[in-house]
């Protein structure tokens, strides 16, 4: 049967969230307490209603019991995001994935039992420093409070090389998991690959080495 989502909060994120899953024909119930921003939605989610989501009856009337996965966007009311995320537990939701305003609020929800906290300006914070300290970072992904993914691509001082003579490991700990090369991915670079121009690495490792690694050879 077909995955259901709902979204709780029509802002940028959860607006966003939604378009993006309706876009890729999912199943979406469309929940916000604003009737504008309702109306904005009625003709992209499957459907859509004004309603309060901190009201218990409330979510029990629109079933939400039987969706799989609910994405709370509330935005500033930090309360009103808690509080709904406490009842989608207690009324057995699989998956709740909340969006936090900041390090308390992420705190509290990961203590209530939220199974997915964002943070999305954040995240998008750090990965727009990483591409400002160095226009060759592409991209960013956080796999933990000090270790991350980076795609960069390939600096002057690595090209013609291979990888032995770059020696990344030793000389900056972290690990060169895939190039990308033509739109293809090599996911075991060989230590005798050589980097070509245009190459886009993928790095694994902590962010001071990571910064490291960036600062001296992208
Ligand atoms: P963003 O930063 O993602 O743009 P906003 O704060 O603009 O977030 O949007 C949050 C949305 O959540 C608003 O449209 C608001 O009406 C909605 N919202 C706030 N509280 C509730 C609630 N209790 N039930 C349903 N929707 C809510």
């Amino acid at each position: 049967m077909k995955k259901e989502y709902a979204v709780i909060g029509l802002g940028r994120f959860g607006g966003s969230i939604c378009k993006e899953l309706s876009r890729e024909g999912m199943e979406v119930l469309a929940i916000d307490l604003d009737e504008d921003k309702v109306n904005e939605y009625k003709d992209i989610a499957s459907h859509a209603v004004i309603a309060d989501s901190t009201d218990e009856n409330v979510l029990k009337e629109l079933g939400i019991r039987n969706i799989d996965h609910v994405i709370v966007a509330i935005g500033d009311n930090q309360q009103a995001s808690i509080l709904t995320t406490l009842m989608l537990k207690e009324l057995g939701i699989k998956k709740i994935t909340v969006k936090a305003q900041n390090d308390y609020h992420e705190k509290v929800l990961n203590k209530i039992g939220a199974d997915q906290v964002v943070h999305p300006e954040r995240d998008m914070g750090k990965r727009i420093a990483h591409n400002i300290i160095s226009n060759n970072v592409l991209d960013y992904l956080e796999l933990s409070d000090d270790h991350s993914v980076v795609e960069v691509k390939a600096g002057k001082k690595m090209i013609g090389k291979t990888l032995v003579d770059l020696d990344i490991r030793a000389r900056y700990g972290c690990n060169v998991v895939g190039i990308k090369r033509n739109k293809e991915i090599n996911v075991s670079p060989l230590a005798s690959e050589v980097i070509l121009e245009e190459d886009v690495l993928i790095i694994i490792g902590e962010d001071k080495d990571i910064f490291r690694f960036e600062k001296n050879l992208v």
